[in-house]
């Protein structure tokens, strides 16, 4: 077995979502669910060793657009979010991951040393990120606390426009140049995960977004779970020229297991075989090379590949990739040393 530590996940979204209608996220995740993808036992079985939990504030007013006989789609972004009510959701997120990690269901990792010390003793090793900044104000005394937190990487900006960045729809086909890039709190965002060591995450973000960052922080540039836009050309994949940029700057991008993202017709339709996402992997590798691809599967976030099913079916990828010609080393690599290294790099570890 490969263990995997995986670059993004909405575990604690959907925890926090479940505890609303009165269930225990601690017992949820400790004692196991049928529910969504990843709890503790459905980790261990599928080697899911750790990954980047995710702090979401969902939009309330999302409306995922039907597709048209074309199979063409564009939903428009969401309304920008109130902070205050954001900055609650946030708190309850947190909550949860840190109570989590106080029942010994997970560990918070803030270092290359904690993640690999938690894989040995068959602890998850959850990193704390955040997707989209809405809990954040232009001044940032919230991303004090929440680092102090645990907090170690974040998304400046979600398919939504924030104080921070302009975000890509949920769009097919279209290319990821959809408006404009970082504001100004943007910028002095990106400068602040520079000088404290929180890994910026350009998932989300425009075309002209990942320009700026590009230009702006001296981190690796990382797409945590996105996936070929010459194969699949929604506007959250990342383009030819993106992935020129980020093989330069030895950053990665984590294969997202949404059918929509994977599928060459972009359809919600989870009888998705593996090779679809074994192709992905294969491009992200010719164009970049081995040790910037990565996994960034999007559990509990997304529709994935039935195959799969959830985190207990994890291996069934790296076996993929195996019968496709991938040797141990680079099955390493891809599952979870190239996250460890972009992460010892934006922590300030080397
Ligand atoms: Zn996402």
């Amino acid at each position: 077995m490969q263990p995997i530590f995986d670059g993004h996940n909405d575990v604690l979204y959907r925890l926090w979502k479940h505890s609303k209608s009165g269930t225990d996220p601690v017992q949820e995740f400790i004692e196991g669910t049928t529910s969504g993808h990843i709890d503790k036992k459905r980790a261990l079985k599928g080697g899911l060793v750790g990954g980047l939990c995710a702090i979401y504030v969902p939009s309330g007013d999302l409306a995922f657009k039907a597709p048209d006989a074309n199979g063409h789609y564009t939903t428009p972004l969401a309304a920008p979010l109130e902070r205050a009510p954001s900055l609650d959701v946030a708190l309850e997120m947190a909550s949860i991951a840190l109570r989590l990690q106080q029942a010994g269901g997970w560990k918070l990792c803030r270092s290359t040393t904690e993640i690999n010390e938690c894989i040995e003793q068959d602890q998850f090793a959850a990193v704390l990120h955040m997707e989209g900044c809405e809990a954040i104000d232009a001044d940032l005394t919230a991303l004090d606390v929440f680092y102090a937190a645990g907090l170690r990487s974040l998304g400046p900006v979600w398919s939504r426009n924030n104080i921070f960045a302009h975000g890509v729809p949920f769009a097919y086909p279209m290319d990821p140049d959809t408006g404009p890039g970082l504001t100004g709190a943007g910028e002095e965002l990106v400068k602040a995960c520079n000088r404290l060591g929180i890994l910026i995450d350009l998932a989300h973000i425009t075309e002209k977004g990942f320009w700026d960052v590009a230009r702006l922080s001296d981190q690796p540039l990382i797409a945590s779970h996105s996936n070929v836009h010459a194969l699949t050309p929604v506007a959250r994949n990342v383009t030819d020229k993106q992935f020129d940029a980020i093989r330069e700057s030895k950053g990665l991008v984590g294969l997202n297991y949404a059918v929509a993202m994977l599928r060459p017709d972009a359809r919600e339709n989870a009888d998705t075989p593996l090779t679809d996402m074994v192709r992905h992997i294969d491009y992200m590798v010719n164009r970049m090379g081995i040790d910037c691809v990565a996994l960034g599967s999007d559990f509990d976030g997304a529709k994935i590949p039935g195959e799969i099913a959830d985190a207990s079916g994890n291996q069934k990828l790296v076996e993929a990739l195996r019968e496709a010609g991938y040797g141990e080393d680079d099955l390493a690599k891809i599952c979870r040393r190239n996250w460890l290294r972009v992460l010892g790099a934006a922590w300030h570890e080397q």
